[in-house]
C-alpha cells in the first residue's frame, strides 16, 4: 500500500469519504477528485487481476469469458453497438484500439462493423482468451511508450476502464501519442456526483476497490483530460434512467418482428442518446464520456 498525493493538482491532503474492503476512498478537497488512498501496489493489484477478477468469483459480471459463453449475449452485444454508435457521429472508419479490452466483445462488434481493431489487457488470462487475443491483436502487460506505433489509430476507446488505473493522467497522456492527428480518444466512466451515488453512498455499487481505484465526476475527468496534454472536444453525462430496449436473447435475427426490432433498434439510436443525454443533465446520470484529441 502507497499513500499517494492528488492526481489531478498533487494536494496531499484528503477529506475521507468511504471505507470499502478495507480499502479508504478520499475526495481532494480542492480539485474534488475521489480516490483510494493508500493505494494497492502494481504487485497487489496484479495478484487482484490474476485470482480475482479475471476468475469472476467476485465480480461475475465483469469478469472475462470468452464472449460467446458470457450471459445475456445479445444484451452485451447490444451495449457494444451502443457504444459504436457514440463513435460514428466523430469517425466512421478507419483503426481502433480498445484499452482494456476485456474478453474482446467490444472489438468483435467492431471488427464486424469494419474496423481495423487492435486491443490492449493488463493481464494475459491464457486459455480460450488467448486465441481471441491473437485473433484481434490484443498486447497485454504494462503499457509502454511503444506498446503500439505512435500517430496510428483513428480511434482509442476506454470503456469503464479508466477507474481501474493507477495512473489514469499519464495512461491518457500515453493514449495520446499512439493517436493519429485528428484521432478520437473515447472515456467513458461512471459519476460519483451523480444522483445515484449520491443517494446509494457507501453502498453504491460502483463502488468496488481495489478494482476501482477512481471515481470521478463531469469536473474531475475533465481536468484529468486536459492534464494529460489532450484537449477535450466534448462530455456527456447520460442517464441509465431511460432504459434501452434490448433484444431478447437468442431472438435476435428470428421472425419478421424481431427483424424490425433489430432495425430500428440500431437506427433509432441518435434519438435514444438525445434523451439519455438529456436525462443525464437533469438527473445527473450515471454515466459519463470524454471525447479527447490532440491539442
Ligand atoms: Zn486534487
Amino acid at each position: 500500500m502507497e499513500k499517494i498525493r492528488c492526481a489531478l493538482c498533487g494536494g496531499s491532503v484528503q477529506s475521507p469519504l468511504y471505507t470499502i474492503n478495507n480499502y479508504h476512498i478520499v475526495k481532494c478537497p480542492s480539485c474534488g477528485l475521489c480516490f483510494v488512498n493508500p493505494q494497492p501496489g502494481e504487485d497487489e493489484l496484479k495478484k487482484f487481476y490474476d485470482t480475482e477478477f479475471y476468475s469472476g468469483r467476485h465480480f461475475s459480471k465483469y469478469a472475462l469469458k470468452p464472449y460467446w459463453e458470457g450471459d445475456n449475449l445479445e444484451k452485451r452485444k447490444y451495449s457494444q453497438r451502443m457504444r459504436l454508435g457514440k463513435i460514428k457521429a466523430w469517425k466512421k472508419k478507419g483503426r481502433l484500439l480498445d484499452f482494456g479490452c476485456g474478453d474482446c466483445l467490444f472489438l468483435s462488434c467492431a471488427k464486424e462493423e469494419g474496423w481495423d481493431v487492435s486491443g490492449y489487457e493488463f493481464a494475459s488470462p491464457g486459455g480460450e482468451l488467448e486465441k481471441l487475443y491473437k485473433e484481434y491483436h490484443v498486447v497485454s502487460g504494462s503499457l509502454a511508450p511503444d506498446s503500439f506505433s505512435a500517430d496510428s489509430f483513428d480511434v482509442i476507446t476506454m470503456w469503464a476502464v479508466i477507474e481501474h488505473l493507477r495512473d489514469p493522467v499519464g495512461i491518457l497522456s500515453t493514449l495520446g501519442k499512439f493517436l493519429k492527428k485528428d484521432g478520437l480518444l473515447v472515456i467513458y466512466t461512471v459519476n460519483i456526483e451523480s444522483k445515484r451515488a449520491k443517494k446509494d453512498g457507501p453502498a453504491w455499487d460502483m463502488l468496488t476497490p481495489p478494482s476501482h481505484l477512481y471515481y470521478f465526476s463531469d469536473t474531475t475527468l475533465k481536468k484529468a483530460v486536459l492534464k494529460s496534454g489532450l484537449a477535450l472536444k466534448r462530455l456527456e453525462i447520460t442517464s441509465e434512467l431511460i432504459s434501452i430496449k434490448t433484444p431478447k436473447e437468442g431472438t435476435r435475427g428470428s421472425g419478421a418482428v424481431q427483424v424490425f426490432k433489430n432495425i430500428t433498434g440500431r437506427y433509432l439510436f441518435p434519438l435514444k442518446h438525445f434523451i439519455r443525454k438529456a436525462a443525464g443533465r437533469i438527473f445527473k446520470g450515471t454515466e459519463i464520456t470524454a471525447y479527447a484529441g490532440k491539442n
